[in-house]
């Protein structure tokens, strides 16, 4: 068997479309291209909102077997089935996973200027629910499986590729849940890739790629607050409302300590390195302990998703109470959204919120939690920088930062099993990543973004599994 492309050959194609030589063949980029943005498409226009994630999972069948790689699927539902493929590696490394979720959220029809299933092609963006979340990633891999076979290339480790319903709203544990549950084997790996990264394009270039490596942890609670019923016309001490919100007002206004974690300080220290002179200035505060109270706060107002990378948060988002304007209730809640870092001892945490709340009449409740908790992934891995490598290649410009996102994702699962798994996403202006966003009322992906994306999945999953 003929040793197959250094990933720097991919990049090399780019510019030489003829890279082959006698011993290497490289990809096509250019060739590629039409077969990248119809596959897309395709996904795109099946409408895999929850309870037809089966419908992907056809084609994605169809299309990997009809070039010869087998596939499995499991199904705990019929209509929201995964999909498993592998590519068998020489065993000297353990598999690595590239996965993408097939559902979509749903959509508003009424909001949307083209038809949202249509993978319309309109200013030079290609338009669709899941355009952006998470059908470029789905797409990417499963290019990247035709051409690793097709090129025949020699693997050090299997590459697994799955496509797993339910990511949006695993309700009844059909997705992700199920696999690690149930076929844990079937995806077990040393490394794993995904969704939860992204980049971003400024002034025509990119100029910042995220590597996700952690998760801010989910884990609400309740805060019940009991009293006394009574008319409305009798005023009472021990008003179930008016404890609850002192409580609500303490937790809501809480300042919980800043910790940065192996991944939030490794992401500030690039940005006060590496960023504007302003941004620079800002970071620097953050990292010196005799600034970082002005800088939290500056960030507070200005950049809150960064403010909730700097600890575990805790935001109030329901309120329960009251069964008519004339009635004392016996009982009143609320719902409080705490996301924790990784490494946060919940117990402790909650502990501490109960002392802070100091009224005996309002209890903390731990709400069920859905993810498991879920340590970073480490960035000294050959995982890692094999994505910083390919990174440098494919954006030439840009910086490459670990991030950890402060929402939660499937990688939860993977990382609370033991595997290193990275985020990633195509790149996307601000402007755009803000007016059409993943979720959004319209989505859509630029297709300048979608080629170079592919490429980087492509050199990643070549630099780590192909045979050295
Ligand atoms: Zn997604």
């Amino acid at each position: 068997m003929k040793r197959v492309l250094a990933p720097t050959l991919a990049i090399a194609a780019l510019v030489s479309l003829n890279a082959q030589s006698p011993g290497e063949r490289a990809v096509d980029w250019n060739r590629l291209r039409p077969e990248i943005l119809e596959r897309y498409r395709d996904l795109v226009k099946i409408d895999t909102t929850a309870g037809r994630e089966t419908l992907a999972v056809d084609y994605l069948k169809k299309v990997l077997e009809s070039e010869g790689i087998p596939t499995s699927t499991f199904a705990l539902d019929p209509k929201r089935a995964n999909l498993v493929a592998r590519l068998k590696g020489n065993g000297s490394k353990r598999p690595l996973l590239i996965l993408a979720h097939t559902d979509v959220v749903g959509v508003q029809r009424e909001k949307w200027p083209v038809d949202p299933f249509g993978a319309v092609m309109k200013d030079g963006f290609i338009w669709g629910r899941g355009s952006k979340d998470d059908k470029p990633v789905l797409a990417a891999n499963l290019i990247t499986m035709l051409m690793l076979k097709r090129l025949n290339v020699p693997l050090d480790r299997d590459v697994i590729f799955l496509a797993e319903s339910a990511e949006e709203a695993d309700t009844t544990g059909v997705g992700i849940n199920f696999m690690v549950r149930e076929h844990f084997p079937e995806i077990d790996a040393e490394f794993a890739m995904t969704e939860g990264g992204g980049a971003t394009i400024e002034g025509g270039s990119v100029t910042r790629v995220n590597v996700g490596t952690a998760e801010k942890l989910p884990a609400r609670v309740r805060l019940v607050a009991t009293g006394t019923a009574g008319h409305g016309s009798a005023p009472r001490l021990d008003n179930a409302l008016i404890h609850l919100a002192a409580a609500v007002e303490k937790v809501g206004r809480w300042e919980t300590p800043m910790r940065l974690t192996e991944t939030t300080r490794a992401y500030f220290e690039k940005l006060a390195a590496a960023g504007s002179p302003e941004q620079a200035a800002r970071y620097k505060a953050l990292l010196n302990p005799a600034t970082a109270a002005g800088a939290q706060q500056y960030l507070r107002q200005h950049s809150p998703g960064e403010y909730s990378m700097l600890r575990t948060s805790v935001v109030p988002t329901m309120l329960k109470a009251g069964v008519g304007p004339n009635v004392i209730p016996s009982e009143a809640e609320a719902t409080i959204d705490v996301r924790a870092l990784p490494d946060e001892d919940i117990d402790r945490f909650f502990a501490e919120m109960t002392k802070m709340i100091a009224d005996p009449a309002v209890k903390v409740v731990p709400v069920p939690r859905i993810r498991p908790p879920s340590p970073a992934s480490r960035i000294d891995t050959e995982m890692y920088r094999a994505m910083e490598q390919a990174a440098r290649s494919v954006y030439p410009r840009a910086m490459v930062l670990p991030s950890m996102s402060t929402g939660a994702s499937d990688q939860a699962q993977l990382r609370a099993k033991g595997i290193q798994s990275y985020g990633i996403g195509p790149a996307s202006t601000e402007s755009d990543a803000t007016d059409y966003p993943a979720h959004g009322d319209v989505e859509r992906l630029a297709e300048s973004s979608l080629y170079p994306f592919v490429q980087y999945v492509w050199n990643v999953v070549t630099a780590v599994a192909a045979r050295k």
